[in-house]
């Protein structure tokens, strides 16, 4: 008779556990690396002038260590990009909050992202605007970033493994785009695939050495609109960009 009253309970306490698991606040409730991320937003990311409180926020919540190997966990929070296997890397924190903050986005917003790499830009992304399409053009990378935000919970990102220089037709236009590699040119598609009066953002320059961030605003007349951000440097954005150099 006592088990049998007892089953409800365990059941309904098992369910709940697991509802829990797969919440982000309550990873973080047990989170060691918490104090670190503080000291990131504030030192890094606020510090060198990041004042969008939805970055902000957003970066405060995603637990960026579970985005890289487990022996580089003890670095996820400190200024710099670090490896994510294949020669990739996941930005440095600071140039994230930058690039996310210069698209300027509603919680309306539907981003295309080229180069999922880790996941933790489309996190990021998605945290922010409504729906985030993004695309790795290395399958190992694609499937291990895509099992990941699964875990996370995030249920309003899709991860295409793909050539992103053709962007994702089925779900244009977007309201804002970013390419995480470094690219000689924009690619005619990505373009086109964006809205009227939408952003696009993207290291511009050389695939090799340094490139120039650059913001593009496609404006209601359809003329572009360019501005230069700074120096930075992203692995190079490869495939059917490369025949075009
Ligand atoms: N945004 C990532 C980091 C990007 S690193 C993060 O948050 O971790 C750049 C990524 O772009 C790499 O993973 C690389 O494989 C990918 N990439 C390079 N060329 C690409 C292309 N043509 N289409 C899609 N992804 C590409």
């Amino acid at each position: 008779m006592r088990t049998f009253k007892a089953s409800p309970l365990i059941y309904s306490i098992t369910v709940l556990c697991l509802v829990f698991l797969i919440n982000i606040d309550f990873l973080n409730a047990f989170d060691p690396f918490e104090s670190k991320r503080k000291i990131m937003i504030e030192r890094d990311i606020k510090g060198r002038g990041v004042k969008d409180i939805r970055v902000l926020n957003a970066m405060a919540r995603i637990p960026r260590h579970l985005f890289v190997d487990e022996n580089l966990r003890d670095r996820a929070y400190a200024d710099h990009p670090l490896p994510i296997g294949e020669g990739q890397t996941i930005s440095q924190p600071y140039v994230v909050a930058l690039m996310t903050e210069a698209l300027k986005l509603k919680s309306t917003d539907r981003v295309l992202e080229i180069g999922t790499g880790s996941g933790y830009q489309a996190a990021v992304l998605a945290e922010i605007a409504k729906e985030v399409y993004t695309i790795e053009i290395r399958k190992s990378l694609a499937d291990r970033a895509n099992q990941r935000l699964t875990k996370l919970g995030y249920n309003n990102i899709k991860v295409k493994h793909s050539d992103g220089y053709f962007g994702w037709e089925e779900y244009a236009p977007f309201d804002a785009i970013m390419i995480t590699a470094a690219a000689n040119h924009i690619p005619p598609p990505l373009l086109k695939q964006l809205k009227e009066g939408g952003r696009l953002i993207l290291p511009l320059g050389s695939t090799f050495y340094y490139q120039t961030l650059t913001l593009v605003t496609k404006k209601k007349d359809g003329t572009i609109k360019v501005e230069q951000m700074g120096p930075v440097a992203f692995v190079p954005m490869i495939g059917e960009i490369e025949k075009k150099r």
